[in-house]
């Protein structure tokens, strides 16, 4: 440890990102709070990631996906959206606690390096996309969480981040509010694509949640329309 971050690290001794308590050592986060941390584990959809009851082997389509195909390839996430991953993403997103942010662009960066190993596709033409927010949201909100989450990742997988060609036209409300119907309804021609900069591109569509996954679904819908090859998501925390 250099001089200089002993000191800062005696005036501002760290604390844990999600409940502010001071830790004993270097990091973001506490061990009950890391315990409170549940990771999504096979198995799962081979598609949507829900997980089924079964053999951490087996290897299945759920029913939603074999009724109807999604428009995405894939959805992976690291986490289960509740206890520590839940606190952690309204912390981010409606507190702007800059910390948590951190933590949790860290731990997807993490995920991401083994996610990336799968991938068998011709690693070029990949492009990350992070779900864009209404320019009114952006404004109230003053960053866009997904763009954070995006810029981790670039730098770990050393792609390119293309925030302007998606955008977001419509306001939403929040998914968590709504029936299974509504959600398919509001999310519906909300999303547009701009220019042609994410033709023939291979897309890594990055989020901070995926509830039922109909947001990342019309996202890939407009994204391969507009002639994107593939999307494939990536969220910090999915709700089963
Ligand atoms: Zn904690
Ligand atoms: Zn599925």
């Amino acid at each position: 440890m250099s001089i200089l971050s002993f000191i800062v690290n005696f005036i501002y001794p760290p604390r844990c990102a999600v409940c502010n308590t001071f830790l004993d050592q270097r990091g973001l986060i506490c061990k009950e709070c890391l315990a409170k941390l549940r990771e999504l584990k096979p198995p799962f959809c081979k598609i949507c990631s829900v997980p089924f009851y079964g053999e951490k082997e087996d290897i299945h389509i759920c029913e939603n996906c074999l009724r109807k195909r999604p428009q995405f390839t894939s959805l992976s996430s690291p986490y289960i959206y509740e206890g520590t991953a839940s606190i952690a993403v309204r912390l981010f997103k409606f507190q702007k606690k800059a910390t948590t942010g951190k933590l949790l662009g860290t731990l997807l960066k993490e995920y991401s390096l083994s996610w990336w190993k799968k991938i068998k596709q011709k690693k070029d033409k990949y492009v990350i996309v992070p779900v864009p927010l209404t320019p009114k949201r952006l404004r109230q909100r003053g960053f866009n969480q997904s763009l954070v989450l995006s810029r981790y990742v670039s730098k770990s997988l050393k792609l390119p981040v293309d925030y302007l060609s998606l955008r977001r036209t419509k306001e939403t409300l929040p998914q968590s509010l709504l029936s299974p119907e509504e959600r398919k309804k509001n999310v519906r021609d909300a999303f547009q694509v701009k220019g042609d900069n994410l033709k023939k591109k291979r897309i890594i569509l990055i989020d901070d949640v995926a509830t039922t996954g109909n947001t990342l679904n019309e996202c890939a819908k407009v994204l391969k329309k507009a002639g994107a090859i593939e999307v494939r998501c990536l969220v910090f925390a999915r709700a089963v």
